[in-house]
């Protein structure tokens, strides 16, 4: 099999340029002698990858000076149980906004280390929407509060940042970062798993604004301390130098493509395929999210017989289009459209699943 349009959710796509470079780079990186993998992450070569890896990701994203960028071995998960340790104050209070499966995941991860508060939920209704802002019940005293930009296994973004006061907002952009243009200010910490828009996975970007960093937080070890970390430009320890490496080159390539707008402009193009071919299948597919807060990056749909569901994914696989079985939370399926993805991809999804509609309907 060729390379299919791969609609992972993550592990996802990579662009296809960053696999040809690292393929050309792998045996001899520029005159190191050996591949960026086995040299010391202390050495010149190294630091000048990680460095341009953050002067790209401050260029493509926007994030001034008064935001510090961290690179993290540990994924989104474990910046969730982090934030609490390093920003709430023993027994402080935090607000969640819990709207979908990661918000619920993050809850579980700072539970032990602060005063949880589930300031609104869109639980009771199947996670399809998201709570009006009236509605929310935030704490004045709150450590901070914590969103999920988008989450990826409901199917649901937020389309506006929120206006939560003084209490810094906090947000999960595993799924959606870098695509769009993000408003780094009105956040007080940005996280993501690269896994989905930055690169492969095994390495996450913190944004924080420098002075949360001021913050005592919760007794831990130095290296699980943002303000330690940062100090030692992300190498407390041995950092994962491949995949800091590919970040890099993902960043680089999204400048070269256009940065945020054009990413934007291709979300919209491929996201809007992929609904119109829900919508206008007259029930055969299904995706019951609130249009106002459907997710430009992951679309679930439901056959309207999941004993189709099998037929569906073979038949897919079979035109060049994988990765589309749901999580094993929702099932159905799923359609990840992350920046790596062509217009054409969707596009081509979308020809495919009315197609089978045609055969199958
Ligand atoms: N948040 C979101 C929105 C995610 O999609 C994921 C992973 N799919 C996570 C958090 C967890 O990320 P990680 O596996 O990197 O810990």
């Amino acid at each position: 099999m060729s390379r299919a349009y791969n609609f992972s959710a993550g592990p996802a796509a990579i662009p296809e340029p960053v696999l040809e470079q690292a393929q050309r780079e792998m045996m001899e990186y520029r005159d190191a002698g050996a591949s960026i993998v086995e040299i010391s992450h202390r050495g010149p070569e190294f630091l000048e990858v990680a460095r341009a890896a953050e002067r790209d990701l401050r260029a493509l994203i926007g994030i001034p000076d008064d935001y510090a960028v961290l690179f993290t071995a540990g994924g989104a998960t474990t910046q969730q149980a982090l934030m609490a340790l390093n920003f709430a104050a023993p027994g402080q209070a935090a607000d969640y906004v819990v709207t979908g499966h990661w918000g619920q995941v993050a809850i579980r991860q700072a539970a032990p280390y602060v005063d949880l508060r589930i300031a609104a939920s869109s639980e009771a209704g199947g996670f399809r929407s998201i709570p009006a802002r009236e509605t929310w019940k935030l704490s004045p005293e709150a450590a901070y509060v914590h969103i999920t930009a988008s989450e990826t296994i409901h199917g649901v973004e937020f389309r506006h940042v929120p206006d939560v006061g003084d209490v810094p907002l906090f947000a999960d952009f595993s799924s959606s970062i870098a695509s769009e243009p993000i408003e780094v200010r009105r956040y007080g910490m940005i996280y993501a798993g690269a896994q989905k828009n930055l690169g492969p996975v095994g390495i996450g970007v913190v944004i924080v604004r420098r002075d949360l960093l001021e913050r005592d937080g919760q007794p831990r070890a130095h290296v699980f301390d943002y303000r330690r970390q940062l100090a030692a430009e992300s190498m407390l320890n041995t950092p994962p130098t491949w995949n800091w490496y590919m970040l890099g080159l993902t960043v680089r390539w999204m400048l070269d493509e256009g940065g945020v707008e054009a990413f934007a402009r291709r979300s919209e193009a491929k996201s809007k395929a992929l609904y119109e071919a829900v919508d206008g299948s007259g029930g055969f597919y299904r995706n019951d999210v609130d249009p106002a807060v459907r997710s430009r990056m992951n679309v679930p749909f439901s056959l309207h017989d999941d004993a189709l569901d099998q037929a569906f994914l073979d038949e897919a696989r079979e035109a060049g289009l994988i990765g589309l079985k749901g999580h094993r939370v929702l099932g159905g399926m799923r359609a990840s459209i992350y920046n790596a993805m062509p217009v054409e991809g969707a596009v081509a999804l979308a020809a495919f699943m009315r197609d089978f509609q045609k055969r199958r309907g």
